[in-house]
């Protein structure tokens, strides 16, 4: 088999990729893998959906387990969120993700309110969400024409138990009923938080690869911009039977059993 395409740069998906969940136990052989990757001249940027940490947090937490993590390396949902909401003068906010983040959005410079008169209603994760929290999201979609936005929109996700829970997009979707708008979403697998990285990275789309364990939310997109793909099956899916619910097209470039593997992949797609 060929050697895979050698790539500038990389855009590293976080959870699956360098760690197991949000337990941040760092992926067998990823640690030596990232932090080998700059004597490489490999140009690197985490891309992430997580909506749980502050991006200052997110970095510490990975730099505590052993990653060679800068800030600037790290386009997350959350930043890339509070960047929109800010370019288009939305101060005004009903955060209906974590509670433990309110803190941070106020940092912003933005102002959270419990309901109604708003200028978006804002979805993160949110393993406490409750009823009434949903509730009070109604006045502001239905009367005062708040944004709907969402950081992912992804279904669910594993808490830090690593069970599955409902994720900010079950929810969208009802708040999707009754909102003036579709919801705007900001992270994979939407192009907007690619368009960050690839900036962030310096690199244009053919030199770069983006690795990820999701293929159906995080490579698609990446692959449809022109960047090359790789599959890693660290994370999510432990095999690639996922790929049956994806049209061949969209099938990565690349299938490996993590990410140190991908200088010696068990399957190189477009290889033959
Ligand atoms: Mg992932």
């Amino acid at each position: 088999m060929a050697r895979p395409k050698k790539y500038e740069s990389y855009l590293i998906d976080i959870e699956g990729v360098l760690v197991r969940d949000k337990r941040y136990e760092p992926v067998p052989g990823s640690l030596e893998w990232f932090n080998g990757l700059q004597a490489q001249g490999v140009r690197r940027v985490l891309v992430s959906n997580n909506t749980s940490h502050t991006p200052e947090a997110l970095v510490a937490d990975l730099v505590w387990a052993g990653f060679a993590v800068e800030p600037e390396m790290l386009v997350s949902a959350l930043a890339a969120g509070a960047a929109l909401l800010e370019s288009w003068g939305k101060k005004k906010l009903l955060w209906l993700g974590m509670d433990h983040l309110a803190r941070w959005w106020r940092k912003q410079g933005f102002t959270l309110v419990d309901g109604g008169d708003c200028d978006a209603v804002v979805l993160g994760i949110n393993p406490d969400l409750t009823i009434a929290d949903i509730d009070r999201a109604l006045p502001s979609l239905v009367d005062h024409d708040a944004e709907l936005v969402a950081l992912h929109r992804n279904f669910f996700y594993l808490d830090g138990k690593g069970e599955r829970r409902f994720g900010p997009g079950f929810y969208c979707g009802g708040f999707e009923t009754v909102a003036r708008n579709p919801a705007v979403v900001v992270g994979k697998p939407r192009e907007r938080i690619y368009r960050e990285a690839l900036k962030r990275v310096g690199s244009r789309p053919e030199d770069t690869l983006f690795i990820s364990d999701d293929p159906v939310s995080d490579l698609v997109t990446a692959r449809r911009m022109g960047m090359g793909t790789a599959f890693v099956l660290s994370g999510k899916y432990s095999d690639h039977e996922i790929l049956g619910r994806l049209d061949q097209e969209d099938w990565p470039d690349i299938i490996t059993d993590r990410p140190a593997s991908l200088e010696n992949p068990d399957r190189i797609v477009g290889d033959n």
